[in-house]
């Protein structure tokens, strides 16, 4: 089983996308994630990505291809892939039917969390992570015990570059503009598309879209 997890930036794709992977031992694949973590290492494609993730600006298709590629050729024999924050645009959702088909393997549908943009705003706006252990907190609705510290660790507590206002404003419209439009093009491929309230309790979405996958 392969699906993509969809949504707006600050839509709960990696909380749910980790929960889903470790229910289903499947394998969470986050462009974003292989990205931030070339930024880290300081690699040539990571100094070259760095550009535009912070000023909220897609990554070139070819350079996410690669990444995705690389990934993709060592499941085989896995139990399946759950795509978050890919693909990002058609051509994107082009190759990934290529890539899957190489390996052998399909797409069985597209989850789809749905949230209003006000309150996309204020999730990413408050969102500080762990840059230690990894994890994540919302200044706003699950703020740590401490201000500004980990409550795992103890390390103090970062923003993500890109989650500075104005760059999320802009995150926001390239979703619009270069994103939405994927979920049309799947439907009209005859993927099944099933769009799950985004605005509620974790736990709640975790077992709607639990109920999804296993119908
Ligand atoms: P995310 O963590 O998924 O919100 O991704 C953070 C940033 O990485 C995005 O704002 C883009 O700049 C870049 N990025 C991640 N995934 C993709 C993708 N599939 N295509 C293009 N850019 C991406």
């Amino acid at each position: 089983m392969n699906i993509i997890l969809f949504g707006a930036p600050g839509a709960g794709k990696g909380t749910q996308g980790e929960r889903l992977a470790d229910h289903f031992g499947m394998l969470k694949l986050s462009t974003g994630d292989l990205l931030r973590d070339a930024v880290k290492k300081g690699t040539p494609l990571g100094l070259e990505a760095r550009r535009f993730m912070d000023a909220g600006e897609l990554v070139a298709d070819s350079v996410i291809l690669g990444l995705v590629g690389e990934v993709m050729k060592q499941q085989k024999d896995g139990k399946g892939v759950i795509f978050d924050g890919f693909p990002r645009t058609v051509p994107q959702a082009e190759a990934l039917t290529r890539i899957l088909d190489d390996v052998g393997m399909k797409l069985a549908g597209v989850l789809l969390l749905d949230v209003a943009d006000d309150e996309i705003v204020r999730r990413l706006s408050g969102r500080v992570s762990c840059p230690s252990c990894g994890s994540v907190y919302n200044l706003y609705s699950d703020p740590p015990r401490v201000a500004g510290t980990c409550d795992r660790c103890g390390a103090t507590l970062t923003q993500r570059d890109d989650d500075k206002e104005n760059t999320v404003r802009r995150r926001l419209a390239v979703y619009r503009e270069q994103t939405e439009p994927v979920v049309a093009w799947y439907r009209a491929h005859d993927v099944p598309v099933h769009t799950v309230a985004g605005d509620r309790g974790v736990d709640e979405i975790q077992t709607d879209l639990r109920a999804v996958l296993t119908r």
